[in-house]
């Protein structure tokens, strides 16, 4: 492949798949009004980290187009733990509160396990809690955290069924690639995770139907370590001079691959729509009502 080859892979719209999903979602919102019913949605902020303010920010707006309510909560980063737990105490017992999502990293004097696990697992809408990671773990119903959930949705939507196919997750953080792993298996795919630490890289990815990369590496992805016809999910967001470029290097993968996810407009707008995804489920499940249809595996 040279850079004269033209770009073969069908380009995954991530960014046209979550507005379809949000707009699935504002509907069925307004049918859980119509029954007084508003599903509710918390973001804790603690410190001023210029990423974090960005992304609340655009969570708290998407929350309210979809016709839900957003409560956000600022906290200045000095904050102490017990503070923060408190407050999280408060929005756990808080019945027009569905949803917790304390936007991580948090600052350093905090212990995030302790954090996360205070949270109400049944309002743990990033799944983040030992709860929700042992159900999915177990294939039981979990929430499931949002990016990975996005990616899987781009996955079978590509793909239909995941069963039998050879997938190659890099990177095993606990927000995106090892529960991507879960439910890829979960999927029935042979599951691969790779890291830092990981031989022959390159061989493993030549080997893999579905690539996921998560890693957090600008471009560390190469086009020649794909298998030609190969799906490729691109999760990482590296901010350049350039703007953002994901862990691929798209301009020589996509020459090979089947299909691919670009950066921006890939995988980062799912996360957001699944988020709202997985509020909406936490409210139908705290009132009663069946999981809504096609939001969560
Ligand atoms: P982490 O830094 O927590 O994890 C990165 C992983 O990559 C680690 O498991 C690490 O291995 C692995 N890794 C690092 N170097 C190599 C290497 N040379 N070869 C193989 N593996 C390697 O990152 P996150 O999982 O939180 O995020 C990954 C990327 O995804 C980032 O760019 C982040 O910004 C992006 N992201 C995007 C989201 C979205 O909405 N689109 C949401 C969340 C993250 P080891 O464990 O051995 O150190």
């Amino acid at each position: 492949m040279t850079a004269t080859t033209p770009i073969s892979a069908t380009l995954i719209d991530g960014k046209a798949f979550a507005a379809d999903l949000r707009a699935r979602i504002a509907t069925q919102v307004r049918s859980m009004k119509d029954n007084g019913i508003t599903p509710g949605l918390a973001v804790v902020l603690v410190g001023e980290d210029p990423a974090s303010q960005v992304y609340v920010k655009s969570k708290g707006r998407m929350t309210r187009e979809v016709g839900m309510n957003s409560y956000e909560h600022r906290l200045p980063a000095e904050t102490s733990q017990d503070d923060l737990l408190a407050l999280i105490g408060r929005l756990n017992d808080d019945p027009d509160v569905n949803g917790i999502l304390v936007q991580l990293p948090l600052p350093p004097h905090m212990d995030e396990a302790a954090v996360i696990n205070a949270i109400d697992p049944a309002k743990d809408v990033d799944g983040f809690h030992i709860l929700n990671v042992g159900r999915l773990a177990t294939g039981q119903k979990a929430m499931v955290p949002c990016t990975p959930l996005g990616c899987l949705m781009l996955l079978r939507d590509r793909l239909g069924s995941l069963s039998g196919k050879n997938a190659l997750v890099i990177g095993r953080s606990n927000i995106v690639g090892k529960p991507m792993a879960q439910l890829l298996l979960r999927d029935s795919a042979t599951v691969t995770v790779a890291h830092s630490r990981t031989a022959n890289l390159p061989d493993l990815c030549r080997q893999a139907d579905i690539v996921v990369a998560a890693v957090g590496r600008a471009n560390f992805v190469q086009g020649d370590w794909i298998k030609p016809g190969a799906t490729v999910i691109d999760v990482g967001i590296n901010r350049g001079d350039d703007g953002l470029v994901g862990d691929v290097d798209f301009d020589a993968a996509a020459r090979v691959a089947g299909a691919i996810t670009p950066v921006p407009g890939g995988v980062g707008p799912m996360t957001i729509a699944c988020l709202l995804a997985n509020t909406l489920t936490a409210t139908a499940r705290a009132n009663g009502l069946p999981d809504p249809q096609g939001l969560t595996p």
